[in-house]
């Protein structure tokens, strides 16, 4: 089957790659001129299976109504005249329940871990280079009241089957000695020592060459323009060259949308909505003028919600988000403010590690759910299209997973991962009991 693959970020690639091994003819397409230079660019650059929480829970439309307009919020919603942002609101506030909560956080473990099993399987096979660190994710709190809550956020995970340990500010300082020079911003922690971290950028651009090598077609710098429905079927999708600005139809036996957050963009002309919003987030890497005074355990901040990992001589600081739209900008009063305060936190928690002269700023719209599950699987108006996209905070660690289960339901098989897919009634091990009944 010739499979044509509508994005290159972590999820396009992986995409790719795993219908390659199912023996298809690849085609991918990306409006850059190389893989990962969008969302999959400078991201906290953690796998995370292990502290997976969505953000909607019965708490979160207080704490959201407490940052409301506040520059420097976790979370900033900035109310637009978008119907979009108001069903995804409005979708989200559904999502804030007890039972949902769970049902979600059931999801995101189980694709997770999955996706985890996929990644490290494919590390071995591939040998990539990425700068990764297999030391866990270690999450601390600066308070009492603020660790008592992650003390029983991890008792919740445990119950879904993830090792997250709660550990004193003695046993943080043991894991992380750099955070010795933080000791203020400690009171205690929990840790999840089965997670990674590593440069998503530099491992997706790899796989997206050795998929060029395996065969792959890549057309960069083309512009998504437009699929051709034919009754129940895509015909064709419409690109332009961003270099000669020529149009031209590509044909192929079926599609993908790994678009991200421009994924609704190009699926609702097929009477398809998808309900990705993107919530914007920045990071700063520095590079480090005392790497061996700087942490190498991947560490969330809880009192700035933010996430710091080692990537060999640099350091990433990533996390905030913002409900603004399709806005990649840099530039605004608001970006000034949250990409300096991630340096600043950094310098108050390691002064005098990280070179503060020239901080490389970045965003991305993370394609965020009201879920915060993504949608993998069949389109439910075009039989030949597929979608993998909506991976929100968690890209990174449900790439390999999510371009793998999607490339065995494209090929007419069954994932071994019991997961709600996208325009499929039955999770999966519900169907497995059906056929052996
Ligand atoms: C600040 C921040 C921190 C994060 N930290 C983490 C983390 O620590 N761990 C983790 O797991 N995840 C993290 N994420 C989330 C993760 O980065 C994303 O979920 C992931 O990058 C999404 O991958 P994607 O392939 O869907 O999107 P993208 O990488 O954006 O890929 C989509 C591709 O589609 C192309 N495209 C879009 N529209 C068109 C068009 N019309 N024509 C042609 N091409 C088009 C784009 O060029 C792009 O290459 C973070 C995100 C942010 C913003």
């Amino acid at each position: 089957m010739k499979v044509i693959v509508l994005g290159a970020g972590i999820i396009g690639i992986h995409t790719a790659w795993y219908l390659l091994d199912q023996g298809h003819d690849v085609v991918v397409v990306d409006r850059q001129p190389d893989a990962a230079l969008e969302t999959s660019f400078a991201n906290g650059a953690q796998i995370s299976v292990c502290f997976c929480e969505p953000w909607a829970n019965a708490g979160a439309p207080f704490k959201v109504a407490k940052w409301l307009l506040k520059d420097d919020a976790p979370l900033l919603f900035r109310p637009r005249l978008d119907p979009a942002q108001w069903r995804w609101g409005l979708s989200f506030l559904g999502q804030c329940t007890t039972a949902a909560f769970e049902r979600n956080v059931e999801q995101l473990v189980r694709l997770g871990r999955y996706s985890h099993e996929s990644l490290q399987a494919l590390v071995a096979e591939t040998g990539i280079q990425y700068n990764r660190l297999q030391k866990g994710i270690l999450h601390f709190f600066g308070s009492e009241a603020d660790f008592e809550a992650g003390a029983q956020g991890a008792e919740i995970m445990r119950r879904h089957g993830v090792d997250r340990r709660v550990l004193s500010r003695d046993e943080v300082l043991a894991i992380e000695p750099a955070l010795r020079s933080a000791q203020h911003a400690v009171f205690g922690g929990t840790y999840t020592p089965s997670d990674e971290s590593g440069d998503a950028r530099v491992f997706t651009q790899a796989l997206a060459k050795l998929a060029e090598r395996r065969g792959a077609q890549f057309l960069w710098n083309h512009d998504i323009v437009t699929l051709q429905p034919q009754g129940s079927e895509v015909a064709g999708v419409q690109i332009q060259s961003r270099e000669t600005g020529q149009t031209q139809w590509l044909k192929g036996d079926a599609y993908v949308v790994a678009l991200a957050s421009y994924a609704p963009g190009l699926t609702k002309a097929l009477g398809e909505h998808l309900n990705i919003y993107p919530a914007k987030g920045y990071s700063a890497t520095l590079r480090l003028k005392r790497p061996e005074q700087a942490s190498t355990v991947s560490l969330l901040d809880d009192a700035r919600k933010i996430a710091i990992s080692r990537l060999g001589d640099f350091v990433r600081i990533a996390g905030t988000a913002e409900l603004v739209g399709l806005d990649t900008s840099l530039d605004s009063p608001t970006s000034k403010v949250r990409c300096e305060s991630l340096v600043r936190r950094y310098e108050e928690l390691f002064p005098g590690v990280a070179d503060l002269s020239e901080p490389n700023y970045w965003t991305g719209l993370r394609p965020s759910t009201p879920t915060n599950v993504p949608y993998i699987g069949r389109s439910q108006k075009a039989s030949n299209l597929w979608i993998n996209a909506g991976h929100g905070t968690l890209g990174w660690t449900h790439g390999a997973g999510s371009g793998r289960a999607l490339a065995e339901l494209m090929s007419g098989k069954r994932p071994d991962l019991d997961f709600g897919f996208y325009g499929d009634a039955l999770p999966a091990r519900a169907v497995r009991s059906l056929q052996t009944a």
